[in-house]
């Protein structure tokens, strides 16, 4: 098979035919239409095999996981996705013989941007060590693009789902243990909040989403903002799965620094924060009031005593017997 006949067998054909692709895989460039009145979203982002997912990782999830982190970021500007790019880098033991790896991750790749509208207009493949790499590119109003940098002291902070899941899940892995399927799901194949991201125009402040852990996540919206926060710690939503874990060791890391859960994390002006719950109903999207946007510098997470943890440049450290 040609690189040409494995494009074509493969890549030529995923995700959702849309009226605004006038080219896509197959010439130099594709031709997209950007509706007027509408800023282009793009984001791109790398997965590396053996960095961001297990060699062994199971070849749909890496091919969801790879549009999943792209769309993810979208969700974060509120915009809405509609194409997307695909680099490949495929080494010679994927591409010659049976393509079974290949045909498992266009699948996953397929299943997800079906769900979300998304076309998949074009790419490059090449030899080399695996590695996968997505642009996505969606669209969002003019001047209605969700910025990290809108947080002011007053506003409530929120997360959607649960925090830490993913993170259990890797810990799990990694110490040889097989996690629970919808705890493995939340690492492989997480739920990028696609519809929330568009329904929270006009009522986000700012937003990002949970990709490095939420106090390193956090810290940038508070950092392009300018502002401090309090998080409540006995206020963050965790699946029991986390919740066991945090109750017996006393360790938040878990929800606090672990990466990969690709939840929205966003502020709201207090007096709209019952707006909230609302929306919460319609999407039936878990949200959660964690915390709240105070004038200042740095983030404090307080117990349910008041007592602040020691948070050291994102990591994690210990409480600190003081509450001031
Ligand atoms: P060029 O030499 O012009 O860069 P390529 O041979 O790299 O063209 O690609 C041929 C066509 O196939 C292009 O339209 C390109 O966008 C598309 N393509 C190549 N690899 C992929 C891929 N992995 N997924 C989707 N489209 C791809
Ligand atoms: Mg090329």
């Amino acid at each position: 098979m040609t690189e040409f006949d494995l494009i074509q067998t493969y890549f030529s054909d995923l995700g959702t035919r849309r009226d605004d692709v006038v080219v896509g895989v197959g010439d130099d460039c594709a031709l997209l239409r950007v509706p007027s009145g509408q800023g282009l979203a793009v984001s791109i982002d790398t997965l590396v095999s053996g960095v961001h997912f297990l060699p062994e990782c199971d070849p749909e999830s890496v091919g969801y996981k790879s549009l999943a982190v792209g769309l993810s970021d979208l969700a974060a500007m509120g915009a809405k996705p509609l194409w997307a790019t695909l680099a490949l880098t495929l080494p010679p033991e994927l591409v010659s013989g049976n393509h079974g790896w290949i045909e498992g991750f266009s699948r996953g790749f397929n299943n997800l941007a079906r769900a979300h509208g998304v076309s998949l207009v074009g790419g490059d493949t090449t030899r080399g060590p695996l590695s996968v790499t997505v642009q996505v590119h969606g669209i969002v109003p003019d001047g209605k693009g969700i910025l990290r940098r809108g947080a002011a002291p007053g506003d409530l902070i929120c997360v959607s789902g649960t925090l830490g899941d993913a993170g259990l899940a890797l810990a799990q892995i990694t110490a040889g243990h097989e996690p629970a399927p919808r705890l493995r799901a939340r690492l492989e194949q997480p739920m990028p909040r696609v519809e929330l991201g568009q329904a929270l125009k006009g009522l986000a402040t700012a937003m990002i989403d949970v990709s490095d852990g939420l106090v390193a996540d956090l810290g940038h919206i508070l950092q392009a903002s300018q502002v401090r926060a309090e998080l409540a710690l006995d206020a963050l939503p965790l699946s029991p799965a986390v919740e066991d874990v945090v109750q017996r060791s006393g360790d938040w890391g878990l929800p606090l620094t672990s990466g990969d859960d690709y939840e929205l994390c966003f502020c709201v002006p207090a007096k709209r924060v019952s707006e909230v719950p609302v929306l919460a109903e319609r999407l039936e999207c878990p949200l959660t009031v964690i915390g709240f946007v105070s004038a200042g510098t740095g983030l404090i997470c307080r117990d349910d005593q008041g007592a602040a943890l020691n948070l050291e440049r994102g990591g994690f450290d210990h409480f600190i017997a003081q509450s001031g």
